[in-house]
């Protein structure tokens, strides 16, 4: 046991699917149990941060983090793992490119504070409440992580050697990077364990997508029946194939949902929501402004839509007037 690599996995800010994503391997979660010595899991396993403080520094083979930095305790933990760890891989769509709690750059802390504690209409708090970070009563003090102004993808606060991306990393992508990382074959630094190519490339719809596509109107996919055959930008689905990396196996538009991006771009993209964006509106087939806008009006959440996993690592990574970057 003491001689396994050691692996550890931790959890920031994500909705804890990436968790269950190594679940998802099933039996083959065995053979990883016999492989390596999982020395911190804090969904599945009982080792305290303490445990890892007290390891020498690199002793770790592979730290796996996912989920987004948003606060205090995140950015510590993600600290000490990248001190700990040989390599550190930004597991699932959260931690490579800020993820869905990302999008919460298109606000500031206060406002956000001021929703989940007053203004929701769930919510009764006639004193108005907030969470403090330090609170003392009777001598004793109690603490708690604060929230960052921004939220952070994990390279945005550590150096990351690989990316395992999606909304969560499919079991065959993280069965080869467990394999390459105990075999030691490793590509260069900085690799996303998936493969460079658009999820077009490798999409059963692909034979029918236009060459020259042309947008007359844009629709969610509970406003109209969908054919499972045809692809599914050509219907005025807004599909994000064309500006995402493969290796999801399509999952999504293979059940007949468009693509929504979580594999992120391809290596040869710098912004995936520009890309989209900027193929979208300029094969809209309308001139008029009046008539765009009524196309535009089918796309409600553009931010939503085309920065839904990666606003933090975006050009833009706040929303202009949101909180300070
Ligand atoms: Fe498939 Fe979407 Fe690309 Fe069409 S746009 S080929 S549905 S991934």
């Amino acid at each position: 046991m003491a001689d396994k690599p050691k692996v550890a996995f931790y959890w920031c800010a994500s909705c804890g699917g990436c968790e269950e994503s190594v679940v998802d391997l099933a039996e083959d979660i065995l053979g990883v149990v016999e492989a390596v010595n999982i020395v911190l899991w804090p969904v599945a396993m009982d080792y305290k941060r303490k445990d890892v403080e007290a390891m020498p520094d690199g002793s770790i083979l592979a730290a796996m983090i996912n989920g987004a930095i948003r606060s205090s305790e995140q950015e510590e933990m993600a600290r000490l793992l990248r001190r700990k760890s040989q390599v550190v891989v930004a597991y699932g769509a959260c931690s490579h490119l800020g993820g869905i709690p990302g999008l919460a750059n298109q606000f500031g802390r206060q406002r956000i504070l001021d929703y989940v504690y007053d203004g929701a209409p769930s919510n009764v708090n006639p004193g108005h409440v907030r969470p403090q970070v330090r609170f003392q009563e009777d001598g004793r003090e109690v603490t708690l992580p604060e929230l960052w102004h921004v939220v952070r993808s994990l390279d945005q606060v550590v150096e990351v050697d690989y990316y395992l991306p999606g909304c969560a990393p499919t079991p065959k992508i993280l069965k080869a990077a467990l394999g390459a990382l105990l075999s030691g074959n490793l590509p260069p630094k900085g690799t996303v364990l998936a493969p460079d190519i658009a999820l077009c490339d490798e999409c059963p719809r692909k034979a029918t997508k236009p060459a020259d596509m042309t947008f007359t109107s844009f629709h969610r996919p509970h406003q109209v029946k969908i054919d499972p055959e045809k692809c599914l930008l050509a219907q005025g689905l807004l599909c994000m194939g064309p500006a995402t990396r493969g290796g999801c196996e399509a999952l999504c538009t293979k059940g007949n949902m468009p693509c929504t991006g979580c594999f992120g771009p391809t290596s040869r993209v710098r912004d995936q929501g520009a890309k989209m964006l900027s193929s979208v509106t300029s094969n809209i087939q309308a001139k008029e402004e009046k008539e765009i806008d009524a196309v535009l009006a089918g796309i409600p959440d553009p931010v939503g839509t085309f920065y839904r996993y990666g606003l933090p690592k975006s050009l833009l990574r706040v929303k202009p007037g949101g909180p300070t970057a």
